[in-house]
């Protein structure tokens, strides 16, 4: 069945979380994801992209022929999707400009470089120009400076409810492909290749710009409530009937009290009349006060979770504008300070680097505390540290080639502390690997997103269409122009005894 022809520049050598550089002078050629840190990468040579006529000229170039391109936005995906060992990567960030705007039917063109934090400026300027009242339906949570392309290509999702992820809340984007040709792909043109490039991690084309579908904007109030794991599904469809737009669930990360993973803080948002006035003030939390969240969830977990519930009840009916509500603070470089604390507090010799891993997991929505339950007990046995998690709901996909979303699943997200040691990454991989079992069993799945570490069985339980999708980016892009660690990655865990 997975008796898929490869090349070696389809599979190619490195298939190890860490690439180290070669030489400090390497530097400049270097790059690494935001989060984790754990993929530094030395490419042959990193091009910032300003244009797509420029992307289609080095496609073509005879100086680069033969040579492989993986494709960069704001480097938060962790399986190593935009990276390539001694490959040519295009870094999209300079392409950040708004094409199209049309205030009538809702439509936002940007190019893929955009960040979601620019394009929400930018709307919003736009709404004043023109004056209409238009907003993002989801972008990402936790992070602003993801791009738009980064966004296309990992088929994203936010807290929205009732909601597909986001290949729903896209009209068309331009792609240019392996051979330099650029073309229009949407629904009715080039269907196939929406499919596969939406959620297709780069491997296909090269998105230039992205025409998104936007939602009429709203003020909306927050509701906070605590709740339990138990009862969470059934109080996020009360409130959904209600008339909730957005909502998500934070658990209690402490494994030494019984509430870990299961009692957590449940925020709803609910449109409410424009006129309405905020009878609260407008609280919220600073940078200094992330930081401190930050630092409590790992060295006092139980007071990391006090200070953050307790901050979140105090907006409880807080007013927030759809248009911005959704941005959110990244503290770059937050761990740096904690890992000086604990040289410190821990009298160590050495500085020893430390970062957070996400995973996400996806589970029927009657399975929710099923999962919850055995997700304890694996991760307080394997003393896995659980720097923070949330519960989300997605509803199916039914477009996307390599659909994360095959059911209404709820979306599980753990972010665990990893040392940067062999030890500790291996003991996070064997974590995920728990974790990705767990939902397994109970019929669910995994977001290819944050690692590569899923076993050969797991991936294809989870994505038995992966095969087909290899041979699909065979057939558009037959030389491997674009390629990536975690696309060689893929095709060696396929291909595993
Ligand atoms: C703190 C944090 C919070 C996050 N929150 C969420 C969340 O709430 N929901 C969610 O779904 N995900 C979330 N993510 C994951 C993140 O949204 C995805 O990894 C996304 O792909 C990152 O986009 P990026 O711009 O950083 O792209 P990169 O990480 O640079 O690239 C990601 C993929 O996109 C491809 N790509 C980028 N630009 C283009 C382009 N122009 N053409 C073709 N391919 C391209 C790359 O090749 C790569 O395969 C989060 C990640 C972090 C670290």
């Amino acid at each position: 069945m997975h008796n898929i022809k490869f090349s070696e520049s389809h599979t190619g050598k490195e298939h190890h979380q860490l690439t180290i550089a070669k030489e400090p002078s390497d530097e400049a050629k270097c790059a690494n994801d935001i989060h984790s840190k754990l993929n530094l990468t030395r490419h042959n040579e990193i091009i910032k992209v300003t244009s797509g006529s420029e992307v289609q000229e080095l496609l073509t170039a005879q100086k680069y022929a033969g040579c492989s391109f993986s494709i960069a936005g704001g480097r938060h995906a962790m399986g190593g999707q935009q990276f390539l060992c001694d490959g040519i990567l295009l870094d999209t960030r300079g392409l950040n400009k708004v094409v199209d705007f049309c205030p009538v039917r809702g439509l936002l063109t940007a190019q893929s470089g955009m960040l979601w934090g620019d394009l929400v400026f930018h709307l919003g300027e736009l709404n004043k120009k023109h004056n209409s009242d238009w907003s993002i339906v989801q972008k990402p949570t936790g992070a602003d400076d993801i791009s738009l392309g980064g966004s296309l290509a990992s088929n994203i999702h936010g807290r929205v409810l009732g909601r597909r992820p986001f290949i729903a809340d896209i009209e068309r984007f331009t792609a240019i492909l392996a051979d330099g040709n650029r073309i229009t792909v949407s629904r009715s043109k080039n269907e196939e290749l929406f499919r596969l490039a939406i959620g297709g991690y780069g491997m296909f084309c090269f998105v230039e710009d992205v025409t998104i579908r936007l939602t009429k904007s709203s003020k909306l109030q927050r509701k906070v409530e605590l709740t339990n794991s138990k009862d969470l599904i059934g109080r996020f469809a009360e409130l959904q009937s209600a008339g909730a737009r957005y909502g998500d669930f934070q658990f209690c990360i402490d494994a030494s009290n019984d509430s870990f993973l299961n009692n957590g803080i449940l925020s709803a948002y609910f449109p409410v009349q424009d006129d309405t006035t905020d009878n609260t003030s407008d609280i919220k939390l600073s940078e200094n006060n992330w930081r401190e969240l930050l630092r409590l969830a790992h060295v006092d977990k139980a007071k990391a979770f006090t200070t953050y519930s307790n901050h979140y009840q105090r907006t409880d009916g807080q007013i927030y504008s759809s248009q911005t509500f959704q941005l959110s603070l990244y503290v770059p470089d937050y761990h740096e300070s904690i890992d000086t604390e604990r040289v410190e507090s821990q009298n160590r010799s050495s500085h020893v680097k430390a970062s957070e891993m996400i995973t996400e997991l996806y589970v029927p929505r009657s399975k929710l505390h099923e999962f919850l339950q055995s997700a304890k007990i694996a991760l307080k046995r394997q003393c896995a540290d659980v720097i923070y998690g949330t519960v989300r709901l997605i509803e199916k996909d039914t477009e996307s080639f390599l659909a994360w979303a095959k059911e209404d699943y709820a979306c599980v997200i753990f972010n665990l502390h990893i040392d940067h040691n062999q030890l500790s990454i291996l003991r996070a991989k064997h974590s995920f690997r728990t974790l990705i079992e767990i939902a397994h069993e109970l019929n669910g799945s995994y977001y290819l997103t944050y690692h590569r570490y899923a076993t050969k069985e797991q991936l294809l339980a989870a994505y038995p269409q992966f095969p087909s999708f290899i041979q699909k980016k065979i057939d558009y892009d037959p030389h491997g122009k674009f390629r990536s660690t975690w696309f060689n990655q893929m095709c060696l865990t396929v291909q595993a005894d």
